[in-house]
């Protein structure tokens, strides 16, 4: 049986890792400054994430979710300490469109409409409803969704006002990345997170904070969304969840009730996810995981000024868009063919930085350094 040739795929097919460091099969080594789509937040093969794996993998991996599992309520426990957010509730799923799939779902059993406000260049994941809220025509448009789209432009404040001046009364949710991630790392303002708040109570409208890549600690803060403290009502998180294990979820405010039936998973919150989870909080809070985001994406800001072809820096810690004034495809080969360096990209001049969040100030020079080189005759 054949593949279904969806992905573009690079030659290179890696057999081992360790922080932020691939080997491939032929003993080649890469630094890896993706992650995979910021999945490796704590590192590839962190020995307290491996190790209390392996202890998970010796009692149950797995039991479905009709009997009592305390490591559900440890991770919640973990998760209200390390992100500050004790008073929300936990619901665990496996990705990060189906956590929005699920958030999109409580909007509208909140409000009892099915309006969404969204944002150009979000990206919100791969199942219909989350497909519907990205900006993408071309995947979305065949799709026929269960809700009705409103899109308008990030950091926008005459059509955020507008759009809730002639529609709020339809919507039932709004949906806006923590920190846009696909879309090519653009921040909405922290005065736009408040005014979107605030038109939130106003229309009694469920605000969503998608916090999939911003997430666990990426930006230097647990949440993207925090820089503007505010309280969304319901926020959704993966990839850097599980440092690579499926795992996603979404945290849901006090004011949101449950009733039984209103969601439901198979595999989510499972023991080995909740373990996986877990242990990325440890790691992230016993090694100021936050902390060092903070710093090397400061070295890595200072650093990026003397390269003049980089337009502009956006993002935060370890959440980085370098906008170049060319076409960086030609680059990012380079850095990965010769250079040994994984990259991400956004459009065609965006390179996406999305590495561990414990990567070394010398691992984050030798980027520097390798770019400032290969753009020294842009
Ligand atoms: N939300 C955001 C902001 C994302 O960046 C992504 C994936 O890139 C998703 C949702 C979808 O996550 P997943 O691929 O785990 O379904």
């Amino acid at each position: 049986m054949k593949l279904f040739p969806v992905y573009p795929l690079f030659d290179i097919e890696p057999v081992k890792a360790q922080g932020a460091t691939l080997w491939d099969k032929k003993g080649d080594t890469y630094l890896d400054l993706y992650g995979g789509h910021a999945v490796i937040s704590i590192g590839h093969n962190h020995p307290h994430y491996v190790e209390r794996i392996k202890e998970q993998l010796d009692k149950i991996v797995f039991y479905s979710n009709s009997v009592q599992n305390p490591l559900q309520e440890e991770l919640a426990q973990k998760l209200g300490e390390l992100s500050g957010l004790e008073e929300y509730a936990l619901f665990l799923c496996n990705s990060g469109a189906e956590a929005n799939e699920n958030a999109l779902k409580i909007a509208s059993f909140q409000t009892q409409k099915k309006k969404i406000l969204c944002f150009d260049k979000a990206f919100h994941g791969r199942t219909s409803a989350a497909v519907a809220v990205t900006d993408n025509p071309k995947i979305q448009a065949p799709l026929n969704q269960g809700h009705e789209i409103v899109r308008i432009q990030l950091n926008n404040f005459q059509a955020l006002e507008y759009a809730f001046a002639t529609q709020g009364d339809e919507l039932a949710g709004v949906i806006i990345e923590g920190i846009q991630g696909v879309g090519g790392i653009h921040l909405p303002s922290a005065e736009f997170l408040v005014a979107l708040r605030n038109l939130c109570n106003q229309y009694n409208v469920i605000l969503i904070l998608d916090e999939v890549q911003s997430g666990y600690g990426r930006s230097g803060n647990f949440f993207g969304f925090q820089r503007a403290n505010i309280h969304p009502d319901l926020i959704t998180m993966a990839k850097g969840m599980g440092n690579g294990f499926p795992v996603g979820g979404v945290l849901i405010h006090p004011k949101i009730e449950a009733w039984s039936g209103m969601l439901g998973t198979t595999f989510g919150g499972n023991h080995l996810a909740c373990v996986a989870a877990t242990a990325v909080l440890e790691v992230i809070e016993s090694e100021n995981l936050m902390d060092n985001a903070l710093k090397i994406g400061a070295q890595w800001k200072d650093a990026f000024k003397a390269i003049s072809p980089i337009k502009e820096v956006r993002g935060e810690g370890l959440m980085l868009g370098l906008e170049f004034d060319f076409p960086i495809k030609a680059l990012r080969e380079k850095l990965l063919f010769e250079h040994h360096i994984f990259t991400g990209y956004s459009g065609t001049d965006v390179i996406r930085l999305l590495p561990p969040l414990n990567l070394t100030k010398e691992e984050a020079a030798r980027f520097a350094e390798t770019l400032h080189k290969l753009t020294a005759n842009h």
